[in-house]
């Protein structure tokens, strides 16, 4: 049955709310039809937050793979290789020859002397640019901040990979 508009009787498309003809605004079929009170459920389980969510989980902190026993007693020699380079790295092989713990520090700061010695070849290298030995610079600068802020790390017992390594973490366990 055609629809007509309710003021004037002209013919109005189903669809249509105001009349083509007079304008007159027409209830619509849908809105007419809807004379209940319907209100659509909340058909889906509101989703909360699992309640075992667990805490932010730094995948390069290793500290909780070494023995606490080890750390207290290790910490003096841990921060050896990132204070004194080489020296250190050497000084804290000897002094704490099976401590896990040292060992995984002088990993890091091995790690982060070679890369440092790459970066120092290439500026010698291309000293001639102006761009290098800037960049090597900044990375020579990145170095040692990397090293204060892992011997600030050992002080408090942590075993955290120096961010400037993280691309070669796989060398470690
Ligand atoms: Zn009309």
């Amino acid at each position: 049955m055609m629809r007509t508009c309710q003021k004037c009787g002209a013919p109005m498309d189903d669809g249509a709310i105001f009349c083509s003809n007079c304008g007159y605004q027409n209830a619509s079929a849908e809105t007419a039809d809807m004379g209940g009170s319907y209100s659509p459920s909340y058909g889906q389980p509101s989703y909360q937050t699992p309640p075992y969510a667990q805490p932010v989980y730094d995948i390069y902190d290793k500290t909780a793979s070494f023995d606490p026993k080890d750390i207290s007693e290790n910490k003096l020699y841990a921060v050896l290789p990132y204070l004194f380079s080489f020296l250190g790295v050497i000084a804290a092989g000897i002094l704490a020859p099976k401590s896990e713990y040292v060992r995984f520090h002088i990993k890091q700061a091995l790690k982060l002397y070679i890369m440092q010695a790459f970066a120092l070849m290439l500026t010698a290298l291309l000293c001639w640019t102006l761009l290098v030995p800037f960049a090597g610079m900044i990375f020579a600068l990145a170095v040692i901040i990397s090293c204060i802020v892992a011997a600030v790390q050992v002080c408090s017992g942590k075993a955290v990979i120096p961010v400037l390594t993280r691309k070669f973490s796989s060398l470690d366990v």
